[in-house]
């Protein structure tokens, strides 16, 4: 799940190193078609296929474990490009897998542990459904931590209807819109079991939406150990519940990343060496639980290329994979 905010972040990416190919980490969370997704998660099979071919005629892919080394090394092609996966939806083992194994092209999944093996959405997917999905009236208060949230929103109008053009990060156009986006912040922030009790109380008041499809669940343990095996995707750590690490004490985050990393291991039965900041949120405490935590290297979800002299090897950068074909795709990489 990204964090608001990097669209900003996208448009202020500058490229210091004249022109040619620079390095590029890849992220995705979803292969799916959706009618809906005012985060952008999604990028639909057909594109995905189309980015694959293009990255293989026109890229050099590279699995991120040999990117990083390589780049520590200085013996990272110009044109290397690395894809990454987000939170561990089971359309990343229907959809991707298969792609990228029939084009030989490697990935890292950053598993948030909890989420696998249980049937319900992520709750900014169920949180979605809850609001923005509903076709009725809302009037309620919702406590969250300390403090409370009045929800309150009439008949969908014409706005509401034609969502589609709506993103998440962008100024809220209706009075549902609005209250998406403040749940979203207040039950980001907000801690594990305030979380799960606010979106209880939302799932009783406004009537427990479940997932939109079978494609919007987590993988399972034994589909996880599944991908491990095949080794098509490498597994990487994304904290255990998903938490925004900055609004945790250090001992929280370091509990958090441990007990994530502990879990993706014993699930692959394999080293899990690199890490992804839900949100893309990190401080310097953050970082440097990561480190002490034993991995080797971790991404943010600042978008611009990878610079070969200043990179830092706990906030390495990562472009969003555009839900589009070649063109646009070649345009992010910053490759025309
Ligand atoms: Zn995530």
């Amino acid at each position: 799940m990204r964090g608001v905010g990097f669209l900003k972040r996208q448009l202020r990416r500058a490229w210091p190193f004249g022109s040619g190919p620079r390095p590029v980490i890849l992220m995705y969370h979803r292969v799916a078609e959706l009618d809906s997704d005012p985060w952008q998660l999604a990028v639909s099979p057909r594109h995905f296929e189309a980015h694959l071919e293009h990255l293989r005629r026109s890229r050099t892919p590279m699995d991120l474990a040999a990117f990083v080394a390589a780049l520590t090394a200085g013996t990272l092609p110009r044109d290397a490009v690395a894809l990454t996966f987000d939170d561990g939806y089971v359309d990343n083992l229907h959809q991707a897998e298969p792609r990228l194994a029939a084009a030989g092209i490697p990935a890292t999944l950053f598993l948030t542990t909890a989420a696998i093996g249980r049937p319900e959405p992520f709750w900014w997917d169920e949180l979605a459904h809850l609001i923005l999905d509903r076709s009725a009236p809302a009037d309620l208060s919702v406590g969250i931590a300390d403090g409370r949230y009045r929800l309150q929103f009439g008949e969908p109008d014409r706005l509401d209807l034609d969502r589609r053009r709506w993103r998440a990060w962008e100024r809220p156009r209706t009075a549902r819109e609005a209250a998406y986006q403040a749940l979203w912040r207040l039950i980001r922030d907000a801690s594990r079991p305030e979380r799960e009790r606010a979106m209880a109380t939302l799932r009783r008041a406004l009537g427990g939406a479940g997932a939109a499809s079978e494609e919007e669940r987590a993988m399972t343990p034994d589909e996880v150990r599944g991908m491990a095996r095949r080794g098509v995707v490498t597994l990487g750590g994304h904290t255990l519940s998903h938490p925004a690490l900055p609004t945790l004490t250090p001992a929280e985050q370091r509990w958090e990343i441990a007990e994530g990393k502990r879990a993706a291991e014993e699930m692959s039965g394999q080293r899990v060496e690199g890490f992804a900041y839900p949100y893309g949120a990190m401080d310097a405490s953050a970082q440097a639980a990561v480190a002490a935590c034993g991995f080797a290297w971790a991404c943010s979800t600042v978008a611009t290329a990878v610079g070969a002299a200043d990179f830092q090897r706990y906030a390495l950068p990562r472009i969003a994979a555009p839900n589009a074909g070649k063109a646009v795709l070649a345009r992010a990489l910053g490759d025309g």
